[in-house]
């Protein structure tokens, strides 16, 4: 189910930032092996020109990073396409994520009619990404937090997203994941990161896949509040 956004006419025309630039994108994501419906769906809905800065808007739909202020990305579509994937396999109703940036992750997943809480280290970002979301009628749950602790009050999640990379799996994070529930995560160094794919199991071990190379910007520690 794709949850109803409130747009505007540039979000729906046919020029650089509209519905036909959104269909060409999806091509590209069904091209690089992108199959699920539901994920195609909700990309095609979220309009992401609206997480960027205007100057970059008429870039928003090709499939790549871009510079969202602060040293930080908002994450290339594809990897925000497969790292969806990879938390719907288990069946998610609360989902967390670590790195709320632009909030375009988060608005994927809320479009999904997943129920979203993100924590952002930056204050800056998460104001900004906190009207986004708000401006497109989407609700989501956000904290300006060092996400690397979680969010214990709300704890247990379904599924777990990490949007920014650490040297290692991040321990207080698998434990805030419910029987069953799925942690997507960036891990390892800036030249060598693994998007791992970790489940826990009903008796609390984990079993873990890696789901190819990618490049984060680093999880970092505290918080910073402009
Ligand atoms: N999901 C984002 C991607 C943003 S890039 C999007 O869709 O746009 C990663 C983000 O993680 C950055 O905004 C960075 O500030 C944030 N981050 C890094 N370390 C963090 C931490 N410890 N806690 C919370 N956020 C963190």
């Amino acid at each position: 189910m794709i949850a109803r956004l409130r747009l505007q006419p540039a979000d729906v025309g046919l020029g650089m930032t509209g519905q036909r630039a959104r269909d060409r994108l999806i091509e590209d994501l069904r091209a690089a092996g992108i199959a699920d419906e539901r994920v195609l769906n909700a990309i095609r809905t979220v309009p992401r020109h609206r997480f960027v800065d205007e100057a970059l808007a008429s870039r928003a739909y090709e499939n790549n990073a871009l510079p969202i202020g602060h040293g930080q990305t908002i994450s290339q579509p594809y990897v925000v396409a497969k790292m969806t994937e990879a938390l719907l396999a288990a069946a998610p109703t609360r989902v967390l994520e670590v790195g709320t940036g632009s909030g375009y992750q988060a608005a994927v997943l809320a479009a999904l009619g997943l129920e979203v809480y993100t924590v952002e280290r930056i204050g800056a970002l998460l104001r900004t990404a906190r009207k986004r979301l708000r401006a497109l009628g989407l609700q989501v749950r956000s904290r300006h937090d060092d996400g690397r602790i979680g969010w214990p009050e709300e704890a247990p999640f379904d599924a777990i997203l990490v949007t920014a990379a650490a040297p290692a799996l991040v321990e207080a994070l698998l434990e805030q994941l419910a029987p069953g529930g799925m942690l997507v995560a960036p891990v390892g160094p800036s030249a060598g990161q693994s998007l791992l794919r970790v489940q826990r199991q009903a008796d609390g071990s984990c079993v873990q896949s890696d789901l190819g190379p990618v490049i984060f910007v680093p999880l970092l520690a505290g918080l910073v509040d402009r």
